[in-house]
């Protein structure tokens, strides 16, 4: 073992969740060791992302510019070609009242960049970012709390590192969540496996949408077609578990066997080539994806992004999970180390935020995967559509776009309080002009509303932006009864009476 070291706060992985989380507790002052087990760039898949992420916790984070200069492709929205009817549907986050005008887009990523831009992001902020460095194991005290982490060097040798607080980001494959005292369960719904590898050379959809993730259903399951740069495109193939033989094997022979069943890809990908070579050469394969722990935290460890959970990679909710955790429980540890108030107060708030964010993408991820069904397919299950009215159409893209809880860190805040105050009758001019959805998406999109969760997460957001109109929502209500509201700065927790007589 070399040298002991004592700092505030470890946290593990250097992934999106890792690396939100250590920025944020090292802009609030506090020593930070982040440890990455690889080194940066490295590959990873969830290369679709979303506004909250971009123009909510990056600009967070300060690192908003970085991004906007890295040259990713721009993504306006999503492209489905989804249920029975054979002819693709569009979505635009522009039609968000969150993320109308400047912020309306996100970006698809080459993860490798996007993550390295943040981590290194995090060491000019104070972090002390160490890669290479694996976590091997834990240290608990006598009462058996987490107060540190071991991690190995490069060169084998072993380290150890004690904090306050131990952060797991280190993604799904963790091993240290047991330490929380959390168990993962595994969705009895989404038991997906996904192959996936990378073209040169496919074909984009027409401008507007010619930056959007296209996600193309055909009987198996559903094809992702990623635009990663003009000539570079990610493709996955997701089938039901009891489907997974067809991705035995040839791997390369059974991504182009299944491409071939899905019309509409097969056809942005005639004049393709896979890419054979290099990071992008090789076809991977993800199974077991689709879960959550019991606990978010305890024994003084915070679980963030893929080690606490994730859903599914419809609609791109990933990395938004991550970086949102990410914030919560930087605020959380924030709020206990400043003496502001107690463990269980703090993480409450950021296990109840956590929870909401899941359960309601949860519910609205399963409907989704629901309308698809059909007599004829063992993937989907019919389900009858019928029309929905246009602010339900603006909730549904919030939703989509990461910014249904209304968190002020998860938009451009300063613009949201001004589109808040625009009429609904400019809004609904607004979202003419972007196209926002075509009614016949808006029949598709009508039964997700009847989902119990899913309606009334739509009606508190049309309650929400309603009262924005009126003028008074200036400060961030609390949103969970009883809890707790973003301090000034959104890198901590305060009680609703103190942020309201300071406001
Ligand atoms: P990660 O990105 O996994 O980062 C964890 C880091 O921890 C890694 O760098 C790892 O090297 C490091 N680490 C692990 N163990 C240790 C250790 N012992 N010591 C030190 N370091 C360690 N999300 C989207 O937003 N959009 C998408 O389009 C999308 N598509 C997806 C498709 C598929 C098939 C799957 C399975 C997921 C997809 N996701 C998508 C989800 C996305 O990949 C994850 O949610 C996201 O990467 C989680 O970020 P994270 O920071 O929690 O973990």
């Amino acid at each position: 073992m070399g040298i002991v070291e004592q700092v505030d706060v470890v946290v593990v992985g250097g992934g999106p969740g890792g690396s939100t989380t250590a920025t944020l507790l090292a802009k609030s002052g506090h020593r930070v060791v982040q440890l990455e087990r690889e080194s940066f760039p490295r590959y990873q898949i969830g290369e679709s992302l979303l506004p909250s992420t971009i123009h909510g916790v990056c600009r967070l984070l300060g690192v908003e510019n970085d991004i906007e200069n890295a040259g990713f492709m721009k993504k306006a929205g999503g492209s489905f070609r989804w249920g029975t009817s054979p002819t693709p549907w569009n979505f635009n986050f522009a039609i968000s009242p969150e993320f109308a005008g400047p912020t309306s887009h996100a970006y698809q990523v080459e993860r490798m960049r996007f993550d390295e831009i943040l981590l290194r992001h995090s060491a000019r902020t104070g972090v002390d970012v160490r890669e290479q460095a694996a976590v091997t194991g834990v240290v608990t005290d006598e009462t058996g709390r987490v107060t540190g982490v071991d991690y190995t060097d490069s060169s084998g040798a072993s380290h150890r590192v004690l904090a306050r607080y131990v952060v797991d980001a280190s993604g799904n494959k963790t091993r240290l969540t047991k330490h929380a005292g959390a168990e993962r369960i595994y969705s009895d719904f989404f038991q997906n496996v996904a192959l996936f590898g990378y073209f040169t050379g496919g074909k984009r959809l027409p401008a507007p949408s010619s930056g959007n993730i296209l996600c193309a259903a055909f009987d198996e399951g559903w094809i992702w077609y990623i635009p990663l740069t003009d000539e570079l495109t990610s493709v996955g193939v997701v089938v039901a578990k009891e489907h997974a033989a067809a991705i035995q094997g040839d791997q390369e022979a059974a991504l182009l066997r299944l491409i071939d069943r899905c019309t509409i890809v097969k056809d942005m990908l005639t004049d393709a080539t896979r890419v054979t070579e290099g990071v992008y050469g090789e076809i991977r394969t993800r199974k077991d994806y689709s879960y959550a722990n019991t606990k978010f935290w305890g024994n003084g460890m915070v679980l963030v992004g893929d080690a606490a959970c994730f859903i599914d990679p419809v609609f791109s909710t990933g990395v938004h999970l991550a970086t949102y955790s990410g914030v919560l429980a930087a605020r959380s540890v924030n709020s206990v180390l400043s003496g502001a108030m107690t463990e269980e107060r703090a993480f409450g708030e950021f296990e109840g935020r956590y929870r909401r964010e899941y359960a309601v993408f949860y519910e609205f991820l399963s409907s989704f995967y629901d309308m698809e069904q059909s007599e004829d397919s063992y993937f989907w299950r019919a389900r009858k559509v019928t029309g929905a009215p246009t602010a339900d159409l603006e909730a549904f893209v919030s939703l989509v776009a990461g910014g249904f809880s209304k968190e002020a860190a998860l938009t451009d805040a300063a613009a949201v309080v001004e589109r808040f105050t625009a009429s609904s009758q400019a809004l609904t001019e607004a979202a003419a002009k972007t196209g926002g959805m075509d009614t016949d998406s808006g029949h598709r999109m009508n039964h997700l509303f009847k989902t119990p969760v899913v309606r009334e997460v739509m009606e508190e957001m049309n309650a929400m932006q309603a009262r924005g109109v009126m003028g008074s929502a200036q400060v961030e209500p609390p949103l969970l009864e009883g809890g707790l509201v973003p301090s000034a700065d959104g890198l901590a927790w305060a009680e609703p009476d103190v942020v309201a007589v300071a406001g």
